[in-house]
């Protein structure tokens, strides 16, 4: 049986925010996952670049907020080059960030540096 999936208002002011702020049409995205495949930083992505634009189509910004892809994305534009249709998810995800600072997440913690790159700091 096929499901329906309806979003609230709440989802759906949250995705036009996104969309404005970061001016990418999240709405293109279809999955086909070539982002994530030549993303140089997912390796240390909670999120993939292709998951990450897939939560903001169903307008999790809770998940979207906690997540350590917003400050390992390195704007490199990679991204971009290899989407067909063109989004640039550096830009989708500077709009997360700029949603993201008011409730307190404006950074990446000491805490939260990964264990054998925390032994290389001075
Ligand atoms: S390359 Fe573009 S269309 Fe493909 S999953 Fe990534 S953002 Fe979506
Ligand atoms: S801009 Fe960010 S998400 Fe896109 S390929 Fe570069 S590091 Fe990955």
């Amino acid at each position: 049986m096929r499901t329906i999936l309806k979003l609230g208002k709440q989802e759906h002011r949250f995705i036009d925010r996104i969309s404005e702020l970061s001016g990418e049409n999240v709405y293109s995205c279809y999955q086909c996952g070539r982002c994530s495949a030549g993303c140089p930083m997912a390796f240390e992505m909670d999120i993939l670049p292709n998951q990450l634009i897939r939560l903001v189509q169903l307008g999790e910004e809770e998940a979207l907020i906690a997540s350590k892809t917003l400050f390992i994305c390195a704007s490199c534009f990679t991204c971009q080059s290899r989407c067909p249709k063109g989004i640039n998810i550096a830009n989708v995800a500077e709009a997360i960030r700029y949603l993201a600072e008011p409730k307190g997440k404006d950074h990446f913690g000491p805490d939260e540096v990964p264990a054998e790159l925390a032994d290389e700091l001075p």
